[in-house]
């Protein structure tokens, strides 16, 4: 995501447009699957797409705000949007509220698209209306479907993982949304393959592989906690989950394997201080000290 212009503010939040937008733009207008030929109605849809897009992380900048968490940045690409928070929201009600806001706003906009492709087929013919509008509702409905899918980078996959943490522990709900991100990019590969969509094709495999590797990492930890405990006298200042107990990272200088948080932060072998300390959960990283001055009582799980 480097290359990224500011554009706006939203009551403090910079909005900044990634590089590949303006070429995505005059992709569309010059070979687009629109079927209009004019240019006009063609540079219209894509302010429409932009404004769906820019709508939908609005809808999370909002909903953060009022759970109490500052959006720092949202990024538009032609692919979509990320509004980045830092903190980001862990516990399950500020993720199911703010995260939920964006697929809500798509859900809400079909209303008022629906309605506008109703009255402009009206006033202008069904096929001109359908240039606009219709493509428009399109876009929208799938955006909110593929949004909603169990993969984890998406709106959907950190829904499921939410609602899983309920009946189960952090690191097991990691485990699961692991495999339904495979499973769900596997059928996308697929389906993309046979419709010979090659960018959503390649969006797919690099979903998949990072879907393997979550896979690997956080059932490598679940099996740490089954063996050795949590250790609930640390807490992650970011996300607030307690770290496996004797959590180890190598360290930067000499390779060696440290328990970071046993140490205070320096390591054993070479005595250089390992810098912050990477959270398994959330991979944030904070300061050896931060993990034991959160003050947060215990999670009930
Ligand atoms: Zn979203
Ligand atoms: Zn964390
Ligand atoms: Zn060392």
């Amino acid at each position: 995501l480097r290359w990224r212009f500011p554009i706006a503010r939203f009551r403090g939040t910079p909005l900044t447009i990634h590089w590949t937008w303006p070429l995505a733009c005059a992709w569309w207008v010059a070979f687009g699957p629109s079927t209009t030929a004019s240019a006009w109605l063609r540079t219209s849809e894509i302010v429409g797409i932009f404004a769906i897009v820019l709508l939908h992380e609005l809808g999370h900048v909002i909903a953060g705000r009022w759970r109490g968490f500052i959006a720092k940045e949202v990024v538009l690409t032609p692919l979509g949007g990320l509004a980045m928070f830092d903190p980001t929201p862990s516990r399950r009600r500020d993720v199911l509220v703010v995260v939920g806001a964006g697929p809500l706003v798509n859900l809400v906009l079909v209303a008022p698209l629906s309605a506008a492709l109703y009255f402009s087929s009206i006033r202008f013919g069904a096929g001109a209306a359908f240039d606009l509008f219709g493509l428009l509702l399109v876009g929208n409905v799938l955006l909110l479907v593929f949004n909603l899918l169990p993969i984890v980078p998406l709106d959907g996959g950190r829904l499921t993982r939410a609602c899983l943490s309920s009946w189960m522990s952090a690191s097991a709900s990691e485990v699961a949304v692991s495999i339904t991100s495979f499973l769900c990019s596997t059928a996308v590969l697929l389906f993309a393959v046979v419709a010979g969509d090659v960018l959503t094709a390649s969006i797919a495999i690099v979903v998949l592989f990072g879907s393997v590797r979550a896979f690997n990492w956080h059932l490598y930890w679940l099996r740490r906690e089954r063996q050795d405990g949590i250790d609930v006298s640390a807490a992650c200042p970011k996300c607030h989950e307690h770290p496996p107990r004797g959590m180890t990272a190598r360290c930067p200088n000499c390779q060696a394997t440290v328990i970071w948080l046993g140490c205070n932060g320096v390591c054993w072998n070479c005595g250089q201080p390992g810098g912050d300390v990477q959270c398994i959960h959330c991979y944030g990283q904070s300061s050896c000290s931060l993990w034991f001055a959160t003050n947060e009582p215990p999670k009930l799980s």
